[in-house]
């Protein structure tokens, strides 16, 4: 049976044309021979809206729409970084938009699929910051800016992340504050009332085994693709989180 393809935080951007390459490979081979794809979040490094001229941007959409058109569903959920992904990516890639927070049925098992920002409560001044730009008023605000006043705000969202990160590393405190919070994901299993979870965003990637209120649960934290592409691949032999070297320069001769 065709194997369903977790994928999360790619980044692509314009900077990282490796990062394109190696995806735009991952779409017309690997992706084409799956039975579904999943990318949870954080696709772009930015998305400041479907209406973005970017032809990078508009390259990865034809490579989506190509996957999709080929007969294979493609889902996607929005990251903290690209979550202004909208109706109009969505008809022009034929990608579906997930909710974080989704249950889907895989070879027999409900798994919830998240982005995984939201498991993180211990980082405060982001969970502050995503209660305000998710919110609906201050998105229809957002869309409706000027491209060249929404690229102004993007630039400085991103240097207010890098600012972010740089303090709490310096504190000692990025391992902490910016990886799960054990109670938050206690609480999603127990709210969603599954077995298993994937997730991405922390750029752990592992499987974790743990224990909640007596039931055996698993935890699957995607990997991001800087350096390496990422994929979780499950099929009905069961799941394996690979990673995949970045031409030929890291292949093993
Ligand atoms: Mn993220």
């Amino acid at each position: 049976m065709r194997p369903i393809l977790f994928i999360s935080d790619l980044h692509l951007d314009g900077a990282r044309p490796d990062i394109t390459d190696q995806f735009l490979t991952f779409l017309s081979t690997d992706a084409r021979k799956a039975q579904s794809l999943y990318i949870l979040g954080d696709l772009f490094e930015t998305w400041i809206g479907d209406d973005d001229p970017d032809l990078d941007k508009h390259r990865i959409q034809a490579a989506l729409r190509e996957l999709t058109g080929s007969g294979v569903p493609c889902f996607v959920m929005h990251g903290n970084r690209d979550f202004l992904i909208g109706k109009r990516f969505c008809k022009s890639t034929g990608c579906r938009l997930l909710n974080d927070g989704t249950i889907v049925e895989v070879f027999g098992q409900r798994v919830l699929l998240m982005h995984g920002d939201t498991l993180c409560t211990d980082d405060h001044s982001y969970q502050a910051l995503r209660r305000r730009v998710r919110n609906p008023m201050v998105q229809f605000v957002l869309r409706n800016l000027p491209l060249s006043t929404r690229n102004w705000l993007a630039a400085k969202l991103r240097a207010g992340s890098k600012a972010h990160i740089d303090k709490a590393m310096a504190m000692q405190s990025v391992a902490t504050i910016m990886d799960v919070n054990a109670d938050a994901v206690t609480q999603a299993f127990v709210t969603y009332g599954v077995d298993i979870v994937i997730h991405g965003h922390t750029h752990r990637p592992a499987i974790h085994s743990l224990q909640v209120n007596g039931r055996s649960a698993t935890r699957i934290v995607l990997g991001d693709w800087y350096t390496q592409g990422s994929v979780l691949r499950w099929d009905e032999t069961g799941y394996q989180l690979l990673s995949m070297g970045r031409s030929e320069k890291n292949a093993p001769y």
